[in-house]
């Protein structure tokens, strides 16, 4: 688990202005969730499906990280707008649900 936090670390300062992990969080932003079939996220973990985009409004970088690693950049996590992702993919008439649009509003 350790070298997974090291990696992503690597790749976050990489592509940051900042050469501190801890300020060089704050230029990145939230940019939206997606689920996918098999995906890696930034840290190198394999099969994720969750998927959060984070844009780094000074460099124009991107990068795509698993459910555990967004969780150093958003206070809130996007369980709830996972599952409303999940309701509608198996049900397209079906609502996202009111939590999942707030989060949607919130960090979009
Ligand atoms: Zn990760």
């Amino acid at each position: 688990m350790k070298t997974k936090t090291y990696k992503l670390i690597d790749e976050v300062l990489n592509r940051s202005w900042s050469d501190e992990f801890s300020s060089a969080v704050g230029e990145w932003r939230y940019k939206g969730s997606y689920i996918m079939d098999d995906y890696e996220c930034a840290c190198g973990k394999k099969h994720i499906t969750e998927v959060n985009l984070i844009k780094n409004d000074l460099t124009g970088e991107h990068l795509e990280l698993g459910s555990e690693c967004i969780k150093k950049f958003l206070p809130v996590q996007p369980t709830q707008f996972f599952n409303g992702l999940k309701k509608i993919k198996n049900n397209p008439s079906a609502s996202i649900g009111r939590k999942a649009l707030k989060f949607v509003n919130r960090y979009n």
